[in-house]
């Protein structure tokens, strides 16, 4: 097989035994890579219905298709499980030297299965496994971690995913972080952290044989000439942060809390201020022609000595969604769940739950009481060295960090029942997964792919804020296209997710991102790595199968139609000012926007798949199980 070694590792942590399954290349035409073939993954190995910080959640890892190849930006790899946030599919991806290392190994996937009674990593040398003990590592960093490990064995190409503190103390939004890059979302490094697992290591010294070297170079360079142009000019000069702007504008950034969309400071937590005062360098992953992290770092006062990458999402949550103006405190908070191995977004979210439960008074100055304050923290909006400190309890589990660490759908409801109060109501999660940057009151389309997302509330997942920004779907209306638009733009993200390339080359291919300018380069591009014969359809489809993989693993968990929501105040709360003042989604329109939703998907009106769909897409044994 070309692109493929067609091996999977299984790794039994209780056992410590290790054992190679063979996958057959057909089984490879359906899954490819990616998230999707990690989903998969978890649909053959987790126990449905277990603890996701049980033994019998695995750690399933699949690698890209393109890894180790010339293909820009195609060094990337899946990882899934069940998240311990939301009780669904967990699938993220992350990154860079990792995935090469992992493909030149031979490995197309790992799968760690159980639980070690003591803290372990795993160093998979080649073709040999070691299960080692870890406690010399225990209480290290993210970075310290793999800088410790190469150390060990003196040798700077042994690539890691590695537990921060974070995942150390099963914080339920931890991520898993290799080569600066996070696998983020839904709470990875809490898997990690129960099967007392700090890190998984590789070294792979072995070549990947495509099958048209020539072709693939040639389209290589091509697409890396383009990624130097104009179409990824927002991500090489000042990155994702300059949607801060573009979001204040049409008054969706969400600020305090998202009570707001406009912040008043908005200047001072741009992208651009960022690239004047902040930025000290541009960082790629490997295998990458475009380099969007923003490497940005305090040199002076309180938080002097702070660095991190930054990019929009981590940017809106530990800045306006805490009403916070000072960019070095932003940095920091950054730096601290980057570092600790913390996904920003859900830190910063879940602070600003706290804000504003302070605030309102259902949390007190003496609930944040910790070794820093003694005395307390006023925690509110605004207030950086408060946030600073609270990320930290969340970090160590310190306080009542104890409790924030479990996310804001867990926090919120045990505050409510303790206490008597409402503050579920401002809770902004969907399924149990922190909100993104963009509001969606006032983007009517991308609010159901929102409330569908299988992995809760990911703007990965389902791109349909980009019709609805762009204009090409009125944004503050519902119509009868909404759930045909949501359902295709999830699809065209799951397709680049399961080979998976990073998204920003999307214009690089023929300078349209549509399917239409990419699904025949992309196929073009497999077929030269493998020799299949892909086309439109075969590229297309890929997109369609990986995210009905996740539905399927989803319905087997128990979801039901109710399980597709927003948070309250997205359903019953107007914006006062700003370009989308007035607006919010009624019950009644998510609710048509669900139906027409699952029309579009194909499925029943209560959101179950038919088990036919499953079989054309050649998911039989799926069909079996969950279809109706
Ligand atoms: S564009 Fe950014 S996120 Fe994408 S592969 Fe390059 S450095 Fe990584």
């Amino acid at each position: 097989m070309y692109g493929y070694s067609g091996k999977i590792l299984h790794i039994d942590l209780k056992t410590k035994e290790n054992w190679v399954e063979e996958k057959p290349e057909e089984w490879y035409k359906l899954w490819i890579g990616g998230t999707g073939m990690a989903t998969r993954l978890c649909w053959e190995n987790i126990t449905p219905r277990c603890d996701p910080l049980g033994p019998e959640n695995p750690i399933c890892i699949a690698n890209g298709i393109f890894t180790g190849t010339p293909v820009p930006v195609g060094g990337k790899f899946g990882l899934a499980s069940k998240s311990p946030l939301t009780g669904f599919i967990g699938d993220s991806l992350s990154g860079s030297w990792f995935s090469i290392a992992l493909k030149r190994a031979g490995w197309d996937g790992i799968i760690v299965h159980n639980q070690s009674d003591d803290w372990v990593y795993i160093f998979v040398d080649d073709k040999r496994v070691s299960i080692l003990d870890a406690k010399w590592l225990l209480g290290k960093d993210t970075y310290e971690t793999e800088e410790a490990i190469r150390n060990k064995f003196g040798d700077d190409q042994i690539r890691s995913c590695t537990l921060g503190p974070a995942g150390e103390k099963l914080v339920r939004f931890a991520n898993v972080t290799n080569d600066g890059r996070q696998a983020g979302r839904t709470g990875h490094g809490a898997v990690w952290g129960s099967k007392k697992l700090k890190a998984l290591s590789v070294r792979g010294t072995s070549g990947v044989r495509v099958f048209d070297p020539k072709t693939l170079m040639d389209m290589s360079f091509h697409i890396t000439k383009e990624a130097q142009g104009k179409d990824t000019e927002k991500y090489r000069i000042i990155g994702t942060s300059t949607n801060v702007l573009a979001m204040n504008k049409i008054g969706l950034l969400p600020t305090r809390n998202y009570q707001q969309g406009v912040f008043e400071s908005a200047n001072l937590i741009s992208g651009e201020f960022l690239d004047e005062h902040y930025k000290v360098k541009v960082v790629a992953c490997a295998q990458c022609p475009i380099a969007c992290e923003q490497m940005s770092m305090v040199r002076t006062g309180e938080f002097k000595g702070a660095m991190t990458g930054i990019e929009y999402e981590s940017l809106f949550a530990n800045s306006s969604n805490l009403g916070i103006s000072d960019m070095a405190a932003c940095i920091k908070l950054v730096d601290i769940s980057d570092s600790c191995g913390m996904d920003s977004m859900s830190m910063g979210v879940t602070i600003s739950w706290a804000m504003e439960s302070y605030e309102r008074g259902v949390l007190k100055k003496e609930d944040f009481k910790c070794a820093k304050f003694p005395e307390g923290i006023e925690l509110n909006f605004g207030n950086g060295e408060g946030a600073v400190a609270v990320a930290e309890m969340i970090r160590d589990r310190e306080g009542i960090g104890d409790l924030l660490a479990e996310g804001t759908r867990i926090a919120a409801k045990k505050i409510d029942e303790e206490r008597g109060t409402n503050s579920q109501k401002w809770a902004m999660n969907i399924k149990g997964l922190e909100c993104p940057g963009y509001d969606a009151r006032a983007l009517k389309t991308f609010s159901v792919g929102l409330a569908t997302g299988t992995r809760g509330g990911c703007h990965n997942r389902s791109a349909a804020y980009d019709p609805d920004i762009k204009g090409e779907t009125d944004r503050f209306t519902v119509d009868e296209t909404r759930g045909e638009v949501a359902a295709r733009s999830e699809e065209y993200a799951a397709v680049y997710d399961t080979l998976p390339l990073c998204k920003f080359i999307r214009r690089c291919f023929t300078g349209k991102a549509d399917r239409a300018g990419a699904w025949p380069a992309i196929a073009s591009l497999i077929n030269a790595t493998t020799g299949w014969d892909f086309d439109y359809d075969a590229v297309d489809a890929i997109g369609v199968r990986s995210h009905e993989m996740k539905k399927a693993f989803n319905i087997r968990e128990g979801w039901t139609a109710a399980d597709d929501d927003l948070p309250w105040r997205w359903k019953n709360e107007d914006f006062k000012e700003g370009a989308s003042a007035g607006t919010h989604v009624t019950q009644e329109e998510l609710d048509y926007l669900k139906q027409i939703y699952y029309k579009a998907k194909g499925w029943t009106a209560e959101g179950l798949i038919p088990k036919q769909h499953l079989i054309d897409l050649g998911m039989a044994d799926v069909a079996e199980a969950i279809g109706v």
